[in-house]
C-alpha cells in the first residue's frame, strides 16, 4: 500500500483517535459513526439553468456571431461550476488532513459506479468526483507524512458484522439495517461498514509496523469540536440550507 511521489518521511506512530474509516456511498458521500457528511450537487443544483441556457443556444442560428458568444457564455457557467466544485474538494480535503492522521476508505470501481449512476441524469456523474477527491486526499496528506489507506472493493465490508465477525452472503443491496444471525447485533448498514473499512485500515498499518497510540482524547479526531465546527462552516458555504443534512 504505502507507495509515495515525494519524500516526506511517513509519520511512524499515530494516534488511534486521529484514524478514521469512511464508508462510502453515492447518496450520502462518506460515513462514520460519528459523522457523515454528503458532496454538495453542484450540477444538480444548477440543472434549471443549464436547461434553459441551452434551450437558449440551440435556437440561435448556427455559425451566427450570437451562437458563438452563447456558446463562450456557457462554458464560462459550466467553468464556474466546476470551480466551485474544486474549491469544495480542496476544503474539505484540507480539513480532513488537518485533523487527521490516517484516512482509510474503499478502493472503489469506479467503472461500476458510472454504470449504476447511468439511469440517472448526467448531472450526477458530472457532481461525482471520487477520482479527484481521493488524489487531492492524498498529496494533502502525503505532504504533511499522514496515510491514506485504500481497502481492496472485494473486501466485505457491509456484508461482516462488525461485533462477531460473521459474514452475512445473504444480505440485500436494499437492507438499510440487518441483525447478525450469529451475535444479534443489530447494525446499521453504512456505519457497520464503516467500522469495518477502519479496522481492516488498522491491520494494515500493523502490517506496516506503524504505532498506533491509544489516546482517549475526544477532543480530537471525529468528535472534537474544531473538527465539527469547520466542517459545518464549509457545509454552510457550499450547501442549500435543505441540502445541508450532515452533522
Ligand atoms: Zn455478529
Amino acid at each position: 500500500m504505502i507507495e509515495r511521489k515525494n519524500n516526506i518521511r511517513p509519520r511512524q506512530e499515530i494516534e488511534d483517535n486521529k484514524i478514521i474509516g469512511f464508508d462510502m456511498s453515492a447518496s450520502k458521500f462518506l460515513i462514520t459513526k460519528e459523522i457523515e457528511f454528503m458532496n454538495p450537487r453542484f450540477y444538480r443544483m444548477e440543472e434549471e439553468r443549464l436547461k434553459r441556457k441551452h434551450r437558449k443556444l440551440s435556437r440561435k442560428q448556427k455559425g451566427s456571431n450570437n451562437k458563438l458568444k452563447g456558446q463562450y457564455k456557457l462554458a464560462r457557467f459550466y467553468s464556474k461550476i466546476n470551480n466551485r466544485k474544486k474549491d469544495w474538494i480542496h476544503k474539505i480535503t484540507h480539513l480532513l488532513s488537518e485533523h487527521f492522521d490516517c484516512i482509510i476508505l474503499e478502493d472503489l470501481n469506479i467503472k461500476g459506479m458510472q454504470q449504476f449512476n447511468s439511469g440517472i441524469s448526467k448531472s450526477v456523474t458530472l457532481d461525482f468526483s471520487w477520482h479527484q477527491f481521493t488524489a487531492i486526499l492524498r498529496y494533502k496528506l502525503e505532504q504533511k507524512g499522514k496515510h491514506l489507506i485504500f481497502i481492496d472493493r472485494f473486501f466485505p465490508s457491509s456484508k461482516t458484522c462488525s461485533n462477531c465477525g460473521h459474514i452475512n452472503s445473504q444480505l440485500l443491496l436494499n437492507e438499510r439495517k440487518w441483525v447478525c444471525p450469529d451475535c444479534s447485533t443489530e447494525l446499521d448498514r453504512d456505519i457497520n461498514a464503516s467500522i469495518n473499512i477502519r479496522n481492516k485500515g488498522l491491520e494494515i498499518l500493523k502490517e506496516n509496523q506503524i504505532k498506533i497510540i491509544k489516546n482517549n482524547d475526544t477532543t480530537v479526531g471525529p468528535t472534537g469540536v474544531a473538527f465539527r465546527e469547520n466542517l459545518r462552516l464549509i457545509t454552510q458555504q457550499f450547501l442549500r440550507k435543505k441540502e445541508a443534512t450532515c452533522l
